[in-house]
């Protein structure tokens, strides 16, 4: 790989707690270091905020939460846009952080900020669209009203695979319904988060409206989450930890939302577009290099196009230039840390051990770095690991079937149930997998689309609630009956 001038990009900074509107260390100053997955390299430090850290940042949570409520949607939308506009200038700077701490490619990470600005945006204008109502009553001399009221302090829990993403999707939906936000983001990927909170700082967001903390994630989610301060708590990760943090939720009377694993099937039918399957499919597979929640991961292939379908599933993954993500041209970057190449390397030999043909790829290379090849695996039986945990990796696993009635079935098998994919031409066949197929979300010849606009959020073992559409910002309100007599 060639080496990378330093120069031509900002210095990676080391990253400070954000507690009522200022920047500070930890009050114990311990740090963490901060590799890049690129290089191995520790390129920088972060705060490792401790209990006294925690009180300070819930009181300006909870002072914030006083002041926000109060300020009106139209104010709160004009200073979320100013944010994002912000986010939007700042996107080249930030692209290169978010680079440097998680390997993705920079055209990637500079579109994952550019996304999150245009998402914020959305939110802020879904401010102004967030409605009570007036209900008829069984009196004339009565008044019927329901309010919709910001649920309260939010204590969020993000993590690395799309460190500002995964951040604006929760601020988005927090601020416009009222709320303040506390968010204990990566410590693996922590200054790209910083960047973003500044934007919002920068905005003129009142102190104490957002703040940010790293540390001990455990000890940080299980002081939050008991807190009298918190009212509300949303998490994305793995399914294991999540249902840890909704049972301690659930301990304390908090609403949650869960945004969780998922192990997405993607059904290629006789009548598929093969070549737009592996285009769209194969893109979304190796994006991120396969650390996404929404990642294809279980390809199920008409026995009649799949060996049309793995050839150029193989040409596409052999074709992908893999490096660092900060030179130019490279489309998938390292892994995001060691062990997720621990466990990839398991799932090809666990595959391979029970019957899968490797056909690219399947292991890592480099002498530094978390750089895993682009992998396709074939004839996967349903007893591979690797077709029953979430991989979160660029692996590609593929098996046939028969009846479309036989891949949904496979694809409702698992307890999973965050995105699918289906490709076919038949609008039967579409309406069918509509309806019979156990997902949050369905996309059907084409890419995924999150907009922000659609429901984005899972169900069975994937989660529950929703981060996009206007459910999004019922998960941070609190309905309340008023009935009011004239007397
Ligand atoms: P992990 O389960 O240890 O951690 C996942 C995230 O949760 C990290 O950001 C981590 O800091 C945080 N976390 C862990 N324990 C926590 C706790 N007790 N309280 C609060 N936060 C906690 O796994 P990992 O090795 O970092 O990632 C691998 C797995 O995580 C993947 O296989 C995938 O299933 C899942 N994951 C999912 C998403 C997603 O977008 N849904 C994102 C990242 C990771």
């Amino acid at each position: 790989m060639r080496a990378v001038m330093s120069t031509a990009y900002p210095t990676y900074p080391d990253t400070q707690l954000l507690i009522g509107g200022q920047w500070q260390d930890a009050a114990g100053g311990k740090k963490i270091d901060v590799r890049n997955p690129a290089t191995g390299e520790v390129i920088g430090r972060v705060a490792h905020a401790d209990v006294s850290d925690l009180d300070r940042a819930l009181a300006a949570a909870d002072q914030g939460f006083q002041v926000w409520r109060k300020v009106s949607a139209h104010e709160r939308g004009a200073v979320m846009r100013r944010a994002a506009a912000l986010l939007r200038e700042r996107a080249d700077e930030i692209a290169a952080l978010l680079t440097q701490e998680q390997g993705k490619p920079l055209a990637e990470a500079k579109v994952e900020i550019v996304a999150g600005a245009g998402i914020l945006e959305w939110f802020a204008d879904e401010a102004l669209r967030i409605y009570g109502r007036i209900v008829p009553s069984r009196k004339p001399e009565q008044q019927q009203l329901v309010i919709k009221e910001p649920v309260g302090p939010v204590a969020a829990f993000t993590p690395w695979n799309f460190p500002v993403n995964q951040i604006v999707r929760k601020i988005g939906a927090a601020l416009a319904s009222g709320c303040s936000f506390l968010v204990k983001a990566p410590e693996e990927t922590p200054a790209s988060p910083a960047a973003l909170l500044k934007c919002f700082v920068d905005a003129g967001i009142p102190a104490g409206v957002v703040g940010l903390v790293y540390g001990d994630p455990a000890q940080i989610s299980s002081y939050l989450i008991a807190h009298p301060v918190i009212r509300k708590v949303t998490f994305t990760g793995s399914t294991a930890v999540g249902k840890q943090l909704a049972a301690l939720a659930g301990q304390h009377m908090k609403r949650s939302t869960m945004e969780l694993g998922g192990h997405a099937p993607v059904i290629v039918a006789e009548d598929a577009d093969v070549q737009l399957a592996v285009k769209a499919a194969g893109a979304a597979k190796f994006r991120n290099a396969g650390q996404v929640c929404i990642s294809p991961t279980r390809f199920l292939v008409h026995n009649s196009v799949r060996e049309e379908f793995t050839r150029a599933m193989v040409a596409h993954a052999e074709a992908l230039k893999v490096g660092n993500g900060l030179e130019q041209g490279t489309q998938m970057g390292p892994l995001a840390n060691p062990r997720r190449v621990t466990a990839l390397t398991q799932f090809i030999q666990d595959a391979e051990k029970k019957g899968a043909k490797l056909l690219s790829g399947g292991a890592s290379f480099g002498s530094s770095g978390n750089f895993f090849a682009p992998t396709v695996l074939s004839e996967v039986p349903l007893e591979a690991d690797i077709f029953n945990q979430e991989p979160f990796g660029p692996v590609a696993a593929i098996r046939g079937f028969d009846r479309l009635e036989d891949a949904i079935q496979e694809a409702n098998r698992l307890s999973y149930g965050l995105a699918a994919y289906a490709f076919t031409r038949s609008l039967k066949s579409a309406h069918q997998l509509a309806q019979d197929v156990e997902a949050g979300m369905l996309w059907v010849n084409q890419p995924a689309l999150p907009s922000a606009e659609l429901p984005f959020g899972g169900i069975k073992d994937s989660g529950y609630g929703s981060e996009g559409g206007p459910e999004a910002l019922e998960a941070y309100l609190v309905s309340k009956a008023v009935a009011i007599t004239c007397v």
